[in-house]
């Protein structure tokens, strides 16, 4: 009795998690930067809240996350009644599949961008109507062409996953302006942080009532293991939303800890600087060795090393660095590196370029 579209699919290959990679490798010396965490951490508020504050574990999470709630709001100038929040991002991708899309309708998605717009959307049954990036960006003008009358859902991620690449925001207004309002168009911007670049997308907000906005603290605020996701939108998009959301998403840790990391902008100010230094040593790092990168604005890099990737990845893993292949990601000769820690990214660039001599020469 399993739905149909279930049996076709293959479970999602999340990226490995330190301790997988520990039994594989040799060394206990892990680096892992395979998934875009910070490496920095996260706020030395949160540690306290950890150590001083004792929740009670009997109780359950307050359903409505106020307190965040209103931090957000005062953060962004926007209503409380504008915010929905979800177990990690993810979840709220889940929840948009879940409440517009089944069969009959279809949804439009770039090809090489987060794997869980199209995971959800064949869950639910709906037609997936993909369009190739262009140069590693968004072919918004061809994503239009794709739109009918049964499109329900437009995802569109920015910066995206896995190319990093940005889409300036007045691209993404005059592309708002050309859908038609039965539309959801669904802004991921789980990077937002990371953009070196003016932007304010919210502002779209008040001009568009078919745009949701998504963040998360899984990100620069370093929570991912807390799972603190929401989105951003007009009520009346949000009250849709909110009639399929599980009563109890967030655990009352991470509300807490999302709202102390939130007062510490000079911990996200300082993650975002550090990444741009970084960052900056790979672009360099990819110009003297002639390899092809995308320009980033996250603190991740996809680099084409015109190898093969399983290999690299295995030497990579035998010496403890652990990154993500492209194979699973649409690039196969490339590979998605975590902008790590200074030391880190030393080593990293190290033996990748140990690999390419001992390997890889012709
Ligand atoms: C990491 C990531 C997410 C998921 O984040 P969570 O909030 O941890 O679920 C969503 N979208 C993109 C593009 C991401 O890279």
């Amino acid at each position: 009795m399993w739905k149909k579209q279930i049996l076709k699919m293959q479970t999602y290959k999340r990226g490995k998690s330190i301790n997988e990679a520990a039994e594989r490798s040799k060394t206990d010396l892990l680096i892992k930067l395979n998934s875009n965490e910070n490496p920095y951490g996260y706020s030395n508020k949160v540690k306290d809240l950890l150590t001083e504050r004792q929740i009670p574990l009997n109780i359950y999470p307050e359903g409505n996350v106020g307190h965040l709630r209103k931090s957000l709001a005062s953060l962004y100038n926007m209503n409380e009644t504008e915010f929905i929040f979800s177990n990690g991002t993810d979840e709220l991708i889940q929840m948009i599949s879940r409440t517009l899309l089944e069969p009959g309708k279809n949804t439009v998605m770039a090809s090489q961008t987060f794997s869980q717009y199209k995971n959800n959307s064949i869950i639910d049954g709906a037609e997936i109507r993909e369009v190739e990036l262009l140069n590693g960006t968004h072919d918004l003008e061809k994503m239009i062409t794709k739109i009918d009358q049964n499109t329900a859902v437009v995802w569109v991620c920015n910066p995206n996953n896995p190319t990093g690449t940005f889409i300036p925001e007045n691209k993404i207004r005059e592309f708002m302006q050309k859908i038609p309002s039965h539309v959801l168009v669904v802004l991921d911007e789980a990077y937002f942080e990371y953009i070196n670049q003016a932007y304010h997308s919210i502002d779209l907000i008040n001009d568009f009532a078919n745009l949701i906005i998504m963040r998360t603290f899984s990100k620069i605020y370093g929570l991912a293991s807390l799972r603190i996701g929401y989105g951003i939108a007009s009520h009346h998009i949000i009250q849709h939303l909110e009639s399929i959301r599980l009563p109890f998403t967030n655990n009352q840790y991470g509300q807490h800890a999302a709202s102390l990391a939130l007062e510490d902008q000079a911990f996200i100010e300082s993650s975002r600087l550090k990444n741009v230094i970084e960052r900056e040593k790979y672009y360099t790092f990819c110009s003297e060795n002639n390899l092809h990168c995308f320009p980033s604005e996250t603190n991740f890099i996809l680099v084409d090393l015109q190898c093969d990737i399983e290999r690299l990845e295995a030497f990579l893993e035998s010496s403890g660095i652990i990154l993500r292949s492209g194979t699973g990601l649409g690039f196969p000769t490339s590979i998605r590196i975590t902008i790590g820690l200074e030391e880190q990214n030393i080593k990293v660039r190290e033996k990748i370029l140990e690999f390419m001599q001992n390997h890889h020469q012709n």
